[in-house]
């Protein structure tokens, strides 16, 4: 019980970190007291503990009232929950202990990609090669039973289809932060799971997309302009909302799949990677 509370309670503390990351991230240095973004005071200590303080400040800032954003807390949250996950995981200390910066990575570039629509090139070629190294390692472990051209190879392998829609569309399907993350997926689970992960994404992707294109389609304009109750029961307002134009930043879905396909494999749950 000891293990999973101190892997917790450690991406609480990493989690507090890539807040301040996210938010000062090209634009001011990383070093230097926090300050509120609404009155710009410097918040004291006490209230900078992770989840507490915003808890006990009831998510207001304690000077002027100003909302703080429920980002602070969501991410310290995720963070400590997927390093105590990382911390009961059935395999070796040191894969663990590799496997949380990129944990970290890819929870701050999915959050950056939602607020910027861009990911960090520093940040995806740390988790890349990382990620390749947690690979290495593995190899190295099973006498390099698998060929280290076949784990090297892994990462262009699963990066090469969205390479190809980046190429084919000019970067209009694809961003090329995107076909990055996606060689940092492969490095990171394999060519199988990797490309496994591309697939998941894009049904992820498909989900969330769908009913937001739906709602905007001239198609719910005129079904809502008849049946007006539908404003009331899905409250959405027609034509107001994501086109097929509208960037939805695809990273956030390549990551929620890495995770998924990453934990199930580290955990040793077959089943996922095998009905891809
Ligand atoms: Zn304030």
């Amino acid at each position: 019980m000891l293990v999973p509370i101190a892997f917790g309670l450690f991406g609480l503390i990493v989690g507090s970190f890539l807040n301040v990351l996210i938010l000062r991230w090209g634009k001011r240095a990383l070093t230097g007291r926090s300050t509120c973004e609404s009155c710009e005071r410097t918040i004291p200590w006490y209230d900078l503990v992770p989840v507490l303080s915003w808890v006990a400040l009831r998510g207001r800032c304690r000077f002027c009232g100003a909302w703080i954003s429920i980002q602070y807390i969501l991410v310290e949250t995720v963070v400590a929950l997927v390093f105590a996950l990382i911390g009961i995981a059935p395999v070796s200390l040191y894969l663990r202990v590799l496997a949380l910066p990129v944990a970290a990575l890819l929870i701050a570039i999915a959050v950056y990609d939602l607020r910027h629509t861009l990911i960090p090139d520093l940040w995806v070629y740390v988790a890349g090669g990382l990620a390749l190294v947690i690979s290495l390692v593995s190899a190295a472990a099973g006498g390099f039973g698998e060929s280290v051209l076949l784990v090297l190879s892994a990462g262009p392998a699963t990066a090469l289809p969205l390479f190809a829609m980046w190429f084919v569309s000019r970067g209009v399907w694809m961003g090329l932060g995107d076909v990055k993350l996606a060689l940092t997926m492969g490095w990171l689970l394999g060519l199988e799971g990797g490309l496994a992960a591309l697939f998941l994404a894009f049904i992820l992707g498909a989900i969330v997309s769908a009913p937001l294109l739906f709602f905007s389609s001239s198609l719910w304009k005129r079904i809502s302009a008849r049946y007006h109750f539908l404003h009331t029961v899905f409250n959405v307002k027609a034509g107001k909302g994501y086109t097929m134009k509208s960037e939805i930043p695809f990273g956030q879905f390549l990551i929620l799949a890495t995770f998924i396909i990453w934990f199930t494999n580290m955990y040793g749950i077959t089943p996922l990677t095998t009905f891809f």
